[in-house]
């Protein structure tokens, strides 16, 4: 359906937990955050539900995201749960990575169509630093696995951090040459209580350190390029410097059932409790209420009370 800005909206994430084995800087404090009691959890029925009203709402596309969606027990009958619902043409999941080397089989298996990994440096020393708690070697070995598995054109996530990781730009990008892998660079955004952790850089910064790579147009809300003859492919995603607010497609549901209409808005619709037309009722309504836009860049701050690992980004 369409919200009142006259934008359709067919994409749902489904934040399933606020937990993390992680505790990346940028994202949480070292001694993590306030979690949600388990009662405060939707039970995986109570999201397969929301998720399947939502799709009854025009949603075509389901991403499941956390946290990290998989420490939660029974991730992988959920994402089987998701995929059997009739209207869902297509699965993703956005993951750490670090627990793909027992997962990642079965997440295909349970059709999963598409992963997207978090990676913000090929450096061991940096990883340890940056995550506090992960290692380069379970990331590097859930690529791998995801890959064998056959996850076909996986998407790294790397967020910009400056004077972080942005002398990694060119080694991120190096890796498009040989792997058919999009390589997606993202611009740190205001939110939650570890916001000073690295400077923001803008999106830009990359194609300007990497003048080889010839603009191809773009997908969703990545702008895309690509090294002359590389397998792979870099995107650009700037909520910041350039919003794309304007073709946002998106909804989210959090772990706890509230639907957010927008990722840095305090509007927030309960939905735990309801069924039918009335769980419908509810989700069309969040969907015509969203906002137009964001105003990060006017007031340099997020509106929604909520922090990243709660929402799933
Ligand atoms: S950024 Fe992702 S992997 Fe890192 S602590 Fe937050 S939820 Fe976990
Ligand atoms: S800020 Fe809100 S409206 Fe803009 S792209 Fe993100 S979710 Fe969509």
């Amino acid at each position: 359906m369409q919200d009142q800005c006259g934008r359709t909206i067919s994409y749902l994430r489904i934040s399933v937990t606020d937990r993390c084995n992680y505790r990346c800087r940028y994202c949480m404090p070292a001694e993590g955050v306030e979690k949600h009691a388990h009662s405060e959890v939707c039970s995986f029925e109570e999201l397969r539900n929301m998720a399947a009203a939502a799709v009854r709402c025009g949603v075509k596309k389901i991403r499941v995201t956390g946290g990290e969606p998989l420490v939660r027990r029974g991730i992988v009958d959920f994402c089987r749960l998701l995929k059997r619902i009739d209207g869902v043409e297509e699965l993703c999941l956005t993951t750490n990575g670090s627990l793909l080397p027992e997962l990642a089989a079965p997440l295909k298996a349970a059709g999963v169509d598409r992963l997207n990994i978090s990676l913000d440096t090929l450096r061991p020393e940096r990883f340890a630093e940056i995550t506090r708690c992960g290692t380069l070697d379970e990331a590097l070995r859930g690529i791998e696995t995801a890959e064998a598995a056959g996850f076909e054109q996986l998407k790294l996530n790397c967020v910009l951090l400056g004077g972080v990781n942005e002398d990694e730009i060119v080694d991120f990008v190096a890796l498009t040459r040989e792997k058919p892998w999009q390589v997606r660079f993202i611009e740190r955004m205001p939110m939650g209580v570890c916001t000073t952790y690295g400077a923001y850089l803008p999106a830009r910064t990359v194609p300007e350190r990497c003048p080889a790579l010839e603009p191809i147009g773009s997908e969703g809300v990545a702008s895309l390029y690509r090294l002359p003859e590389g397998k792979g492919t870099v995107g650009l995603i700037t909520p910041m410097s350039h919003e794309f607010c304007g073709e946002c497609s998106r909804i989210r549901i959090t772990a706890d059932g509230r639907l957010k209409p927008c990722l840095h808005s305090d509007a927030e619709l309960p939905l735990r409790g309801l069924s039918g037309t009335a769980l419908e009722d509810a989700i069309r309504r969040g969907i015509l209420e969203k906002p137009a836009q964001h105003h990060l860049c006017a007031e340099g701050v997020t509106e929604t009370h909520r922090a990243m690992n709660e929402i799933g980004g």
